[in-house]
C-alpha cells in the first residue's frame, strides 16, 4: 500500500487520522470523503485537518496535491492501456483523448533505434504526463479540462476565465472535454436504476416524470455504451467476436477502395478504421493484419490497386519516369546541336578569312599593274563582298 508499518507499541487510531484523510483526499471527491468520515461541519476543517503550529496545513496541501497528480497519471495510463487493448473511451471528449493517445502510439513507433516494443507504465506516463495533468476526477466522468472557453459548465455559470472546471454543474454527456470509461459505468447503471424506480413510482408528479425520463434515457445510454471489460480482466469470447468482425469489417472496406479522408489501404489505417491501436492491432489481433496484408498483397499481384490515392501516385510515378527520360534525350541533342553550331560557326570564320586575304591580294595587284579589261565571270564578282563579322 505504500503506508509506513504501524509500529509495534499501542496505537490510538487518532494517530492515523492524517495519513487516512491525505489516502482519501487523493481519490474523486475524497475531500468530501474525507469531510464526512471525520464528522468535520466544514471542508476548511477537512483541508486543514493536520494543521499544526509551523505550516502543517501547507504541507498537508502539497502531499495532497502529490498524491492527487500520481492518481491522475495512474488513471490517465490506464485509460491508455485500455486503449492499446481495443477499449475505446465513450462521450464527447472521446475523439480528442484518442487522438492524443494516437501521437504517443505513433510516437512509440518512430522511437530511435526502432518502434518501442514494451513499454512500462513508468515511460507512458512520462509521455501522458501533459494529458494527465489537465484531468479532473469526477464520480460519472473524467474531465480533461485544456481550457475555460470549452467548459460547458463555466458557460452555464458565465464565467470565462476560471482556471478549474465546477465539477458540481458538470454535464458530461454534453461538454466536449468529457470522456466516460469503464471505471464510470457502475455510476451511470446506479442512476439507471434509481431512474426506473422513480418512474415506476406513483408519487412522482407527472410533469417531474418527464424530466427524469430524459435524465434515465441518458443514464441508460451511458451505462450501456461504456466498455464492458475491467481493467484487468481478459476479453470475453463475446468481446472478442465483436472486435474480430469490426476488423474484417475495415479490412473488406479498405480493400474495396473505401478509404477514409487522410487514410490509405495500411495498417495504420486499418487499426483507426477498426477503432483499435497500432500496437493492439500487432500483438493480439496479428493473424488479420496479416490476412489484411496478404489479400493487400494478392490485389497488388492482380494489377489492382485498393487506394485510388495510390494508383494515382503509382501513375504520376510513370510519368514523372518518362518525362525525365524524355529530358535526358533532349538535353543530350541539344548538346549535340550545341557543338555542330560552334563546328559551323568556325568553319565560316575561317572562310571569312580566306576572302579577305583574296581581296587584299586583288587591290594591290591592280595596284601594280595596268588592269586588264574587266571581264566579268560569272561567280567570281567580289565587288559586291560585305565582309562578315568576326566572331
Ligand atoms: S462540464 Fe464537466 S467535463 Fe466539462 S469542463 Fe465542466 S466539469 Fe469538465
Amino acid at each position: 500500500m505504500g503506508l509506513e508499518p504501524i509500529p509495534d507499541e499501542p496505537v490510538h487510531p487518532r494517530r492515523l487520522r492524517r495519513t487516512l484523510s491525505v489516502e482519501m483526499a487523493a481519490r474523486p471527491g475524497g475531500l468530501l470523503a474525507t469531510k464526512v468520515h471525520f464528522k468535520h461541519l466544514q471542508v476548511a476543517t477537512s483541508e486543514g485537518y493536520a494543521a499544526r503550529p509551523g505550516g502543517a496545513q501547507a504541507v498537508f496541501h502539497q502531499e495532497w496535491k502529490k498524491e492527487e497528480a500520481k492518481e491522475k497519471r495512474k488513471r490517465t495510463v490506464e485509460a491508455y492501456r485500455q486503449f492499446e487493448q481495443g477499449q475505446l473511451p465513450a462521450g464527447p471528449g472521446a475523439d480528442a483523448l484518442l487522438a492524443t493517445f494516437r501521437a504517443i502510439e505513433d510516437e512509440l513507433e518512430g522511437h530511435d533505434p526502432g518502434p518501442a516494443k514494451v513499454v512500462t507504465d513508468r515511460q507512458l506516463e512520462l509521455l501522458l504526463k501533459q494529458k494527465a495533468s489537465v484531468l479532473h476526477l469526477s464520480a460519472a466522468n473524467y474531465c480533461w479540462f485544456e481550457g475555460p472557453a470549452k467548459a460547458l459548465c463555466l458557460k452555464l455559470a458565465g464565467s470565462k476565465s476560471a482556471t478549474a472546471p465546477l465539477t458540481g454543474l458538470c454535464d458530461s454527456s454534453r461538454c466536449p472535454q468529457a470522456t466516460h470509461h469503464l471505471v464510470h459505468r457502475p455510476v451511470w447503471q446506479t442512476a439507471a436504476d434509481n431512474g426506473a424506480d422513480m418512474l415506476a413510482s406513483p408519487r412522482i408528479p407527472p410533469g417531474e416524470k418527464n424530466r427524469l425520463r430524459a435524465e434515465h434515457e441518458r443514464s441508460m445510454r451511458r451505462s450501456t455504451t461504456q466498455p464492458e471489460r475491467a481493467y484487468d480482466m481478459a476479453l470475453s469470447q463475446e468481446q472478442r467476436d465483436q472486435i474480430e468482425r469490426r476488423i474484417r469489417a475495415a479490412i473488406d472496406r479498405l480493400l474495396s477502395g473505401k478509404i477514409p479522408p487522410g487514410g490509405a489501404c495500411d495498417i495504420k489505417t486499418l487499426a483507426r478504421e477498426a477503432g483499435i491501436s497500432r500496437a493492439s492491432l500487432y500483438r493480439t489481433w496479428g493473424h488479420l493484419k496479416d490476412e489484411f496484408e496478404k489479400r493487400r498483397a494478392a490485389a497488388w499481384a492482380a494489377g489492382q490497386q485498393p487506394d485510388p490515392r495510390e494508383a494515382r501516385i503509382a501513375r504520376l510515378r510513370d510519368l514523372n519516369h518518362r518525362l525525365t527520360g524524355k529530358l535526358a534525350r533532349t538535353h543530350t541533342e541539344f548538346n549535340q546541336l550545341k557543338e555542330r553550331h560552334r563546328l559551323l560557326l568556325s568553319a565560316l570564320a575561317a572562310k571569312d578569312d580566306e576572302l579577305q586575304r583574296l581581296r587584299r591580294e586583288l587591290s594591290t595587284f591592280s595596284h601594280t599593274s595596268p588592269a586588264p579589261a574587266p571581264e566579268p565571270r560569272q561567280g567570281d564578282d567580289t565587288s559586291g563582298v560585305v565582309p562578315l563579322p568576326r566572331r
